[in-house]
């Protein structure tokens, strides 16, 4: 498997290979670009089908959060670990732990944090290892803690924003919204979108997550393989990546796809397919950024929940711009959020 040539290297300044026999964790961390600021993203613990699969989601997911991080104004790079999750070495605080020093020993080139298949838990063994992780709970008034709510607020208002401007509407009442993936993002979304008077279709992998939602929400439960094809005004992605494609687009009935997921479209072209199709896409490294934007405000320290919040409200402004520069340029929304992105990164190099 090559990797200079590989399709997704996209210049990345460091890949790192981690294996700690005792506690079996084996982790690739991918440092996109530090040309902002140290290389900020969360760690996802997945089981990949092999080894390239979880090398191909470390480089897209570090390269995701250099662009997100750029558009969101941050002076953080972008970073990703991926913890190939083997059922040889589950979940503990001494593969943790491990993580933590594996983290350290990069100087604070690359700062983590949780996402998928990780919580706050976990993040605290890495903690007691290394000062370069973040997402931790914080005393008081002080930003920190758990980034999902941050992110599911973000998407709220994001999806509010494109409601707006493909639907004409001021809010999601009466608007069905179908929820793909109910962990920590997408079930504080559906709290949010029922507080706001929408019907909301959810589909879960995962059982017990599906069960924690349906008992305190009037959800209807669909199958995972029928989510994208809802009867839904919105479709909002909270689960992985890679389910916007030449395959799936034909059939989304859906007007507007706003979530959470990283790395929905599979390739660039598929923007314009849904584009083509008159689908209005929130970019997800703009709409998802709130969780990163919390990161920001801990590793800054003395800053309060209100200015996490001052600063996540500037989301629903970001894409309002997006989607006027889409309408006038007839482009679509993703190539305009990469030029920009690009266009950040290249300044900051200056
Ligand atoms: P999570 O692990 O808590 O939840 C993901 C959920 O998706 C799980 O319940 C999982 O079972 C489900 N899922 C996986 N495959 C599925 C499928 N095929 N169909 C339906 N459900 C499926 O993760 P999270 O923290 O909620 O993150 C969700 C997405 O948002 C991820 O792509 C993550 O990278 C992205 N994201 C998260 C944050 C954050 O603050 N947590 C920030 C930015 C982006």
């Amino acid at each position: 498997m090559g990797i200079f040539d590989h399709a997704e290297f996209d210049d990345h300044e460091s890949l790192h290979f981690f294996n700690d026999e005792a506690s079996g964790l084996r982790v690739i961390i991918a440092v996109h670009s530090t040309v902002l600021g140290p290389a900020a993203g969360g760690c996802r613990r997945w089981s990949y089908a092999s080894d390239a699969d979880a090398l191909t989601d470390a480089l897209r997911l570090s390269r995701g959060m250099t662009y997100k991080n750029a558009v969101a104004s941050l002076p953080f790079g972008g970073g990703k670990a991926v913890i190939l999750a083997d059922d040889a070495a589950p979940k503990s605080s001494e593969l943790f732990a491990a993580l933590g020093r594996k983290v350290d020993s990069l100087g604070g080139s690359y700062i983590t944090a949780e996402d998928v298949g990780v919580s706050i838990d976990d993040m605290q063994h890495v903690r007691q290892q290394t000062k370069f992780v973040f997402g931790l709970p914080q005393s008081g008034d002080s930003a920190g803690g758990d980034p999902s709510p941050w992110t599911a607020i973000g998407v709220f208002w994001g999806i509010n924003a494109a409601v707006k401007t493909r639907l004409g509407r001021d809010s999601c009442e009466g608007l069905t919204v179908a929820v793909q993936g109910v962990g920590h993002v997408g079930g504080h979304l559906c709290k949010l979108l029922h507080e706001a008077g929408a019907k909301i279709l959810v589909a879960d992998v995962n059982r017990e997550n599906l069960k924690i939602v349906s008992d305190s929400l009037p959800v209807e439960i669909i199958s995972p393989s029928e989510i994208l094809y809802a009867d839904a005004d919105v479709l909002a992605p909270c689960a992985l990546g890679n389910i916007l494609t030449s395959a799936t687009i034909p059939k989304i009935k859906a007007k507007l796809i706003a979530g959470a997921a990283n790395n929905q479209l599979s390739t660039v072209a598929d923007g314009a397919r849904l584009a083509d199709r008159e689908i209005l896409f929130a970019p997800d490294y703009v709409i998802n950024a709130g969780g990163i934007i919390s990161v920001w405000h801990e590793y800054n320290g003395a800053s309060s929940a209100d200015q996490v919040r001052r600063d996540v409200e500037k989301i629903p402004q970001r894409l309002e711009a997006l989607f006027r520069d889409a309408a006038e340029s007839g482009r679509p929304t993703n190539e305009l959020a990469d030029e920009l992105a690009r266009r950040l990164i290249a300044a900051g190099r200056k």
